[in-house]
């Protein structure tokens, strides 16, 4: 299903609207993926059809290549916070689904690299939940 989005990064200075068919929505546990997130996975949806438009401060993406590696993240440069690799050539997009600020449709594919997860990483569904900061 295409799906209609916009999104932007912590200091909003990032804008980009998104049409899109999300063939999948990994949440991977590499290394890389934890590191560029400072969390436990980075949650990504990939496209191979997206009509991807920055609206505001693209001047303001940097991109950053893993060497050796095809692993990229692009981010803010004011705030650091991830926002889409658009691959203009190959029409290839990769959105973390956390820079959205539209619902997302897409179910979550998979998890990836479960062999590569941090060792507190077990259980996490379990763990106590508030709906906003205890007391
Ligand atoms: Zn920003
Ligand atoms: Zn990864």
């Amino acid at each position: 299903m295409r799906e209609t989005h916009k999104g932007s990064c912590l200091c909003g200075t990032v804008q980009f609207q998104i049409q899109a068919t999300f063939k999948k929505f990994y949440f991977c546990h590499c290394s890389y993926c934890r590191k560029g997130t400072g969390s436990v996975h980075g949650s990504n949806l990939f496209s191979f059809d997206a009509d991807f438009a920055c609206t505001n401060g693209e001047e303001s993406i940097k991109s950053y290549n893993v060497p050796s590696t095809r692993h990229r993240r692009s981010f803010c440069e004011d705030c650091g916070a991830p926002v889409p690799t658009y691959d203009r050539e190959n029409n290839f997009l990769v959105v973390p689904a956390g820079s959205l600020d539209t619902p997302v449709d897409a179910e979550p594919t998979a998890h990836l690299f479960m062999g590569s997860r941090a060792n507190w990483d077990n259980h996490l569904e379990d763990v106590t939940k508030f709906e906003k900061l205890p007391e």
